[in-house]
């Protein structure tokens, strides 16, 4: 594969006769003068690869920016350009895309794990913006994988794994079928050379008679059409040898026929005739039961239309068609690059609007891979690629998270211990804060220190919901070894005036007796019930010591002034309440108040306070004199679970819709499930979490305008 300057130039006048032809003759220049001197393990001049890449993207018609692109792929890594200087002689779209493609090269895959490998797609996609970088890529990997025969064995199974884990899945996803094929032929090939040597030898040892064979079907075909008066071009043509080779493994045959090795295909102008060439074809040759498929009306996720059939042709042998438009033709084989208008040989779009274009895709994506509620669920929180990041665990291991998690969050995701000593990371080298926001491709090793222990601070830092919940647990067990310290003070100080101890006491048996009295498991419930006011200390100094006439050292609080005076703080009446990160509140289930909304307190027995909506039908239920006035400390930043019943049609796409709503108002589900009902509709449950009533009541607003959305109420028992 020689290609030249001329080639080039040539071809992209071809089909961009305006193309700023310039850009890509300088681009040419600077890499030649940068790659002078440097060679390829081949001993060739380095300067053939990216002119080779360059070549390739020609021939899918790319733009003249990603051309130039191509030209100058390797300078930042292998010459010491900077972007900076890439800048200032070809403009800020080349420089944005060759730092793209170099950022995207510093990416090694390991681990075949499936799971590794989506996620990996997913990071290779999310750190280039512009979706141009990643056909660099590609390209670049075709050439690559096309000299890897001066590697050694060992790259080269490394590589070829790589290009069939990741970037091969990610040509599909794009729809660049050439370029797909092209790389899986190249990974059969180091891959399974044996098989790749077989299928070879077959497919040339019966060229003559497959061409022949060939030429006759076509002609019958386009005769029949025709006479028909169905305006076509017909060819055919031998099936690429992945594809081969992918048929042979799924239905388990054998290479035998050299017709298994065949397609054709049939070009028509309009969507009307590519149905009336069908419908002719199969009038004429009968078609294969259910090997009909209608691409055109359920086009594939990445856009690919036409018609499949497989019918009964020459000499009584299975030959498989495909009829497509040209247009679907260049969608086929070109993928979203078909979609593009150029103006000038550029792309007429603006940056923004290809990240669009993107996430339309990604969307439409969604809705259509989306099958049950859990599923629902995951792509709702992990939004579409764009707004999450990938990072890589020490182990190479790549995690996503939500746009805008944080090294805590990280942490926690790791392990409960690495979360709760976290005191920061190391990314790529550098020291970086417990608050730093993760950015795709980064590599996070974290920092501990043993007398760490989460503060409430912290919940202002993690932004997962598992990072949170851990925080809050933490930070619950440290409340409980706090009260459980106090209780056991109390008591040792009460003992300690009658010449006792715990210790003295736990000889006797007595101890042991009152626990099982009180149907506590060990010391440190019954100290918890002392220090909450749950258990009386003078009825347990009573039990312990029943010979002393007992009196108070001090005044002893009850449970719930000594509460009260905690949550009150200084002097503020009524209560104020934080919000969820306050330990000593909770919300009441069967209203599930929010911020903004008239609320009332519930002193509980040792559970704190329970706050209700003022008019809730339970909280009248309850005993008057516990109630206490409360209200919504305004200057709190917390977020509330508000709970909603959707009744909504049975329509594609509603579920992505009903995400998409939540994510754009930038509102996480929390929660949610899917029931069917009657007629054609379904009953979504989500828990979603806002900051107020206002937020909430906005969001259903939005829900409600969408199609299909038949109602959408509070849940309130
Ligand atoms: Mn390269």
């Amino acid at each position: 594969m020689v290609v030249r300057l001329n080639d080039i130039l040539d071809t992209v006048s071809k089909y961009a006769p305006d193309a700023d032809l310039d850009l890509i003759m300088r681009a040419y220049m600077y890499a030649a003068k940068m790659h002078a001197g440097q060679t390829r393990k081949s001993g060739e001049p380095y300067l053939i690869h990216p002119i080779a890449v360059a070549g390739i993207l020609a021939e899918v018609q790319m733009d003249v920016d990603t051309i130039a692109t191509a030209l100058l792929h390797d300078t930042i890594e292998d010459c010491l350009t900077t972007r900076e200087e890439i800048e200032a002689m070809f403009g800020p779209t080349v420089a944005e895309l060759v730092s793209g493609v170099t950022k995207i090269g510093k990416l090694q895959f390991r681990s075949k794990a499936e799971a590794q490998a989506e996620n990996f797609r997913k990071m290779v996609l999310a750190m280039a913006k512009d979706v141009r970088v990643v056909i660099v890529k590609l390209a670049d990997r075709v050439h690559n994988m096309s000299t890897l025969e001066h590697m050694k064995p060992e790259a080269q199974r490394r590589i070829a794994e790589e290009t069939e884990e990741i970037y091969a899945p990610i040509a599909n996803r794009l729809g660049l079928h050439r370029i797909k094929e092209q790389l899986l032929d190249l990974c059969l090939k180091y891959l399974h050379p044996e098989v790749y040597e077989e299928l070879t030898e077959a497919v040339a040892a019966t060229a003559d008679e497959r061409d022949d064979y060939i030429r006759r079907t076509t002609d019958l075909l386009a005769d029949r059409l025709h006479n028909r008066s169905v305006p076509c071009e017909v060819n055919g043509r031998a099936k690429s040898l992945p594809s081969i080779h992918r048929k042979m493994v799924e239905q388990r045959l054998e290479f035998e026929q050299i017709y298994d090795l065949l397609a054709f295909r049939v070009l028509v102008e309009d969507i009307q005739t590519c149905y009336a060439a069908l419908g002719t074809i199969h009038g004429q040759f009968k078609p294969v039961p259910d090997k009909i498929k209608d691409y055109i009306a359920m086009p594939k996720v990445n856009g690919y239309q036409s018609l499949h059939t497989t019918v009964i042709g020459p000499e009584r042998q299975r030959i498989e068609l495909q009829i497509r438009t040209h247009h679907m033709h260049r969608v086929a084989e070109n993928g979203i690059a078909a979609h593009w208008r150029y103006k000038e040989g550029h792309l007429d779009l603006d940056p923004k609007s290809i990240e669009t274009l993107e996430k339309l895709r990604e969307l439409f994506e969604a809705a259509h891979e989306v099958q049950d509620s859990n599923e629902f669920l995951a792509t709702a929180k992990s939004g579409l690629f764009a707004d999450s990041v990938y990072v890589f665990t020490p182990a190479m291991e790549v995690r996503s998270f939500p746009a805008g998690a944080t090294v805590l969050d990280f942490a926690y995701a790791i392990h409960t211990d690495l979360g709760n000593t976290c005191t920061g990371a190391k990314v790529d080298g550098r020291m970086v804060a417990m608050r730093h926001a993760l950015q795709s491709g980064e590599r996070l090793e974290i920092v501990t220190k043993k007398d760490q222990t989460p503060s409430r601070d912290w919940l202002d830092i993690a932004t997962t919901g598992r990072a949170l919940s851990k925080i809050r647990k933490a930070l619950r067990d440290a409340e409980r070894d706090q009260g459980i310290e106090m209780g056991r003070n109390m008591l040792t100080s009460e003992l300690k005036r009658h010449g006792q101890t715990i210790a003295k006491l736990t000889k006797t048996g007595i101890i042991k007796a009152l626990l099982r009295s009180h149907g506590f498991k060990d010391t440190d419930q019954l100290f918890l019930a002392l220090a909450r006011g749950q258990t009386p200390l003078a009825k347990v100094v009573k039990e312990l010591l029943p010979e002393v006439e007992w009196t108070p050292a001090t005044q002893e609080k009850n449970g719930i002034s000594a509460l009260l005076e905690r949550i009150r703080g200084r002097s503020a009446s009524p209560v104020r309440i934080a919000g969820e990160g306050d330990m000593l509140v909770t919300y009441a289930h069967c209203c599930t108040p929010l911020p903004g909304e008239q609320v009332t307190g519930y002193i509980t027995r040792g559970r704190g306070i329970t706050v209700h909506l003022s008019g809730c039908r339970q909280l009248l239920a309850l005993e008057e004199e516990r109630r206490i006035p409360v209200e919504w400390d305004r200057g709190a930043k917390s977020q509330h679970n508000g709970e909603l019943t959707i009744v909504c049609a049975n329509r594609a796409g509603l579920l992505a819709n009903i995400s998409g709503t939540c994510e754009k108002s930038g509102i996480n589900i929390t929660r949610a499930s899917a029931n069917p009902l009657e007629d054609e509709q379904s009953e979504i449950q989500m828990e979603v979490s806002v900051r107020d009533v206002s937020e909430l009541n906005k969001l259903i607003s939005k829900l409600e305008k969408i199609k299909g959305v038949l109602s959408v109420d509070r849940v309130r028992k």
